[in-house]
């Protein structure tokens, strides 16, 4: 049994994430991402993609990267 670190239920299906400097444990890919993923600089989405990443900032889409003023940016296709 495992309680998730977000919400603290206590799952016996809760599941681990190794990051580079922690192990999480979650009882859903939702806490996971709240807890993980990080949020796109101009719109605030959970990027649960592969997104971009200028200056240390996330854009979930080049458009938003854009918009930040990162016109080098372009989808990963
Ligand atoms: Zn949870
Ligand atoms: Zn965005």
């Amino acid at each position: 049994m495992a309680v998730c670190e977000v919400c603290n239920n206590d799952y016996e299906m809760a599941f681990e994430v190794r990051t580079a400097d922690a192990t999480h444990i979650f009882d859903s890919l939702e806490c996971a991402a709240q807890r993980i993923a990080p949020t796109c600089g101009n719109c605030q989405c959970r990027i649960l993609g592969h997104g971009l990443q200028a200056d240390g900032q996330f854009f979930c889409c080049a458009h938003c990267a854009r918009q930040r003023g990162h016109t080098e940016l372009v989808d990963h296709a």
